[in-house]
């Protein structure tokens, strides 16, 4: 799923529709539109100039002289700029792994569900073969009140870290982390990808409750969020599957990823294999070695009653033999 740093490489690619107009738009499937109606929404934007380029989170934004554009790419959205005059083999190919290798802009096809047709003869396509994209139009510039943006948290790169936890830090939250940091309305922008290699650069397990991340934790899990994200930018975006730069090419960033994608491989870090497990109902892989769970031993130790033990005596047997075996093996090696 395009994440914040997908999302801005798109924008930055689309810098050379600005000021162009809207000479004819097309939208072939109804249903992904939001707040109008296909053959309305065409008539209204024929003439209207693209002022801008925007992002909020993970929506792309375009605001034209009179009203406001608002994509969601969803799961496997693509919006690609398609110049006037794009060679016919300019276009994705399909390797036998099942990632796609993209070089030029995707021709239209089936897949191709909303075209801007600009006065420079250039296109701008909104590609989406998973349907889960949302184009929301909005009357007006004033897209910031528009329910689905105004209830977003900070943008990661803009905040600073300490007034931003001290504001907004859960501090009693028994949510885990990972879902802490998946929700929107947090921080916006980040999705699956990012936030399980935030978690590995700053050494948290996914699952830790939210309450249990110490302050100096949380720091360093902000500053993680930030640099992972700037990472993904400076490389254009991850490509595993549907993502594409506005000139239809891959992201860079897929090979530099620490743990996303990576379960059962040996961590980059200390060799360990890298765990693959369910958090927040996403895939999540992590590092046992470097993001161990340790936060019921650190519980105990600040001071909480201890839990009461009620081991059976067979555990209690099985325990005894084995401090017994290691002291037997401290002893003779
Ligand atoms: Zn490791």
């Amino acid at each position: 799923m395009p994440e914040l740093p997908e999302v801005e490489t798109i924008r930055r690619g689309l810098k050379p529709v600005q000021d162009r107009r809207i000479d004819a738009a097309e939208f072939r499937l109804p249903r992904l539109l939001l707040g109008v109606k296909a053959d309305k929404l065409a008539a209204m934007l024929r003439g209207q100039r693209i002022q801008a380029v925007l992002r909020r989170g993970k929506y792309l934004i375009l605001e034209l002289d009179r009203d406001t554009l608002i994509f969601h790419l969803g799961m496997t959205g693509q919006v690609t700029h398609a110049p006037k005059d794009a060679r016919e083999d300019d276009r994705f190919r399909r390797t036998v792994t099942g990632m796609q290798k993209a070089v030029g802009v995707h021709p239209v096809d089936a897949h191709t569900h909303a075209i801007l047709h600009l006065d420079d003869g250039s296109r701008v396509q909104f590609r989406d073969p998973r349907t889960f994209g949302k184009i929301i139009f909005v009357a007006g510039h004033d897209w910031q009140d528009h329910p689905r943006v105004s209830k977003l948290g900070d943008e990661p790169l803009d905040l600073k870290v300490a007034p931003f936890l001290a504001a907004n830090y859960p501090a009693s939250s028994s949510r885990s982390i990972k879902s802490l940091l998946l929700d929107q309305s947090f921080l916006a922008g980040v999705g699956n990808i990012y936030a399980d290699e935030a978690l590995f650069d700053s050494g948290i397990h996914p699952k830790r409750r939210v309450s249990t991340v110490t302050p100096d934790e949380r720091t360093r899990l902000l500053e993680s969020v930030k640099m992972v994200l700037r990472h993904g930018i400076k490389h254009q975006g991850t490509t595993f599957s549907d993502y594409r730069k506005p000139d239809g090419s891959s992201g860079d960033n897929y090979e530099r990823l620490k743990v996303y994608g990576r379960g059962g491989l040996p961590c980059r870090n200390c060799k360990t294999l890298l765990i693959k497990i369910v958090v927040a109902q996403r895939g999540t892989v992590f590092c046992p070695q470097c993001q161990p769970n340790q936060h019921k031993r650190i519980v105990r130790a600040e001071g909480r009653p201890p839990v009461p033990n009620k081991r059976t005596a067979a555990e209690k047997k099985r325990a005894t033999k084995n401090s017994v075996d290691k002291s037997f093996r401290r002893a003779h090696t």
